[in-house]
């Protein structure tokens, strides 16, 4: 803190990222990026960008990536909004759909990001509790509150709501905008944009970093109801005209048209989490029922706390938050086939070692 800061900097409660450490060796199941590269023909596509035409802004509408994502999910490129990576589209969404007279609905366990963005645009909110299970109610979203806004599947419980709950939510709820945040969709749950064409108070937020393996790229969308992309690109346009550079584009375009990689990496990493599921389950874990590309399990006998260090000794880093009904629990990426391997030996040896809770 110095006296230069403005009253807004003071005021702010930043989102903390799982961290990046450079530890040689280490098994990183913290931050829940792909255990594979990204498409081939992706990275190509970022190589042929890196050209002379660098020194030429980049398309600010960004129309072939908007193109190939409406011709990909079967909508209109006006329904299309892209930006630096998902969080950088949620904070255009909370500033142009979600800040509404009455507060903001989300749950109490969910990405940590939302309250963040609440307080540095001044978004009033209030939480919702999961049920005892760890599963988002849609009841308690109806008949009262603002804006709404979901991740499906939720973070960090990789629990998924079905497209007929979803439904339900943005019908009973025509009277606010909903923003459902689908970062992990591509692992098993049902994507909501279906829905977008009756259901105009919709937006959809997906991402390339989890499924295509695109964390360094820093891509996301929204797809929903022209007039809300219009909302999203009026305060865009009023922050930075230029988000994606011209090799993010480009790398992104080439990622959704390569759906043969695209279907072998999520279904690789779907067959692995099943696998870490019944391992973690052997070793006494309860593991909640994941529709991502992480799990989220605790153990009887260990606090979630001592599990992390645990495992960060022997060199595996894993994700741990605390807070009242999250602290328990410790949330894995799901990895390759040896990473998993590292993993599971850790927690033996850990388990078969004296130190009770
Ligand atoms: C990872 C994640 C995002 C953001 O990802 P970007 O890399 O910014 O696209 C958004 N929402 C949830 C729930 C996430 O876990």
């Amino acid at each position: 803190m110095s006296r230069y800061w403005s009253e807004l900097a003071r005021g702010l409660s930043p989102y903390v990222p799982g961290e990046q450490p450079q530890i040689p060796g280490l098994v990183k199941l913290n931050t829940n990026e792909s255990p594979f590269g990204p498409s081939p023909q992706a990275i190509e596509a970022v190589r042929s960008a890196a050209a002379d035409t660098l020194r030429l802004y980049p398309d600010p509408q960004s129309t072939r990536l908007r193109e190939t994502l409406a011709d990909y999910h079967g909508v209109a490129p006006e329904q299309v909004f892209v930006g630096n990576g998902s969080d950088e589209v949620l904070a255009h969404a909370f500033a142009a759909l979600l800040k509404q007279p009455r507060p903001l609905l989300f749950p109490d366990v969910t990405y940590s990001f939302y309250p963040v963005y609440c307080r540095l645009l001044g978004v009033d909110h209030e939480t919702v509790p999961l049920d005892g299970e760890m599963r988002i109610r849609i009841d308690d979203y109806l008949g009262r509150g603002g804006a709404i806004v979901i991740a499906n599947p939720n973070a960090p419980t990789g629990v998924a709501l079905s497209r007929a709950q979803i439904e339900r939510l943005v019908s009973e709820r025509a009277d606010a905008p909903v923003v459902i945040d689908e970062a992990y969709v591509d692992f098993g749950a049902q994507t909501a944009i279906p829905l977008i064409r009756d259901h105009p108070n919709l937006l959809v937020v997906q991402t390339l970093s989890k499924s295509r393996a695109l964390a360094g790229l820093r891509v996301g969308y929204a797809i929903g109801d022209e007039a809300l992309i219009e909302a999203l690109t009026r305060v865009k346009d009023s922050f930075n005209s230029y988000p994606l550079g011209r090799p993010a584009q480009a790398g992104a375009v080439a990622a959704i048209q390569d759906e043969a990689y695209f279907q072998q990496t999520r279904s690789a990493i779907i067959t692995n989490r099943e696998r870490l599921t019944t391992a973690l389950a052997r070793l006494g874990f309860e593991v909640l029922p994941s529709s991502a590309n992480f799990v989220f399990a605790r153990h009887p006998r260990h606090t979630g706390q001592a599990l992390s260090a645990a495992l960060r000794e022997r060199a595996v880093l894993v994700r741990h938050f605390s807070g009242p009904r999250v602290s328990d629990f410790i949330r894995i990426t799901v990895g390759s086939e040896a990473e998993l391997d590292r993993l599971t030996g850790a927690l033996t040896a850990f388990l078969a070692s004296p130190s009770p809770k």
